[in-house]
């Protein structure tokens, strides 16, 4: 472990932590210009006038305002610190980094038990890791975690597709929001053909090496000094 801390002052709204990867008011999502691009592989789904920053791991990102101002929308997923924080591993609760946080170099995954997505291995996710001190604060003063919550240890987070819309090739119509996710988003694996069609809204890795952990408050007393 270095001597800085990773863990970051979490923002407190109304008597509650306010994820680092949730929505505010300020920050709702514009109509998107979208476009076709011909490359000398095919026909892609693209933004009008794109730049570097539009695309990601050869997807390209929806655009919105990233401020952090107005109120909370605690029910909503920021999309651009989403997908900062799955890729850089940083804490959903605090925004800071969570690798080399633990003297194993595994890092922590926390989700509500209602959401529908578990902790089993090689399970695809869109919710990023924590720190162990932030999924305390988490369980104790997030309402979707009052209900129950799964926690587990993880060996590694590779990354797999990307959670979004996707759109009918030539046409450019959407396609129907999926009913069996929570948020309606289609997952689409780096390894299809739709992947060229869909505009990306969370970037989306799978767990491996999980460990299940019950108990939040024993987490890291126990662990063994790292040399
Ligand atoms: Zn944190």
């Amino acid at each position: 472990m270095t001597d800085s801390t990773p863990v970051r002052p979490v923002t407190w709204w109304g008597g509650m932590p306010v994820p680092w990867i949730a929505a505010w008011t300020q920050e709702s999502i514009p109509r998107q210009l979208l476009t076709v691009y011909h490359g000398p592989d095919g026909d892609r789904l693209g933004l009008q006038l794109e730049s570097p920053v539009d695309r990601h791991y050869g997807v390209p990102w929806v655009r919105m305002p990233a401020v952090r101002r107005g109120r909370p929308r605690y029910e909503l997923v920021h999309a651009l610190r989403q997908r900062q924080a799955m890729s850089r591993l940083l804490c959903q609760l605090c925004g800071g980094p969570t690798i080399g946080s633990r003297p194993d170099d595994r890092s922590l995954w926390l989700m509500a038990a209602r959401g529908g997505e578990t902790l089993a291995e090689g399970q695809t996710t869109t919710a990023p890791p924590v720190h162990t001190p932030c999924a305390r604060t988490a369980t104790e003063h997030c309402p979707p975690l009052g209900h129950g919550w799964r926690a587990a240890l993880v060996s590694s987070a590779p990354v797999w597709g990307v959670a979004g819309v996707i759109y009918e090739p030539g046409t450019l119509r959407q396609l129907p929001a999926r009913e069996d996710t929570a948020d309606g988003l289609h997952r689409v694996p780096f390894t299809s053909s739709l992947i060229h069609w869909v505009l990306a809204v969370r970037l989306v890795v799978t767990l491996h090496g999980v460990e299940p952990v019950t108990d939040l408050e024993m987490l890291d007393l126990e662990a063994p000094e790292h040399h």
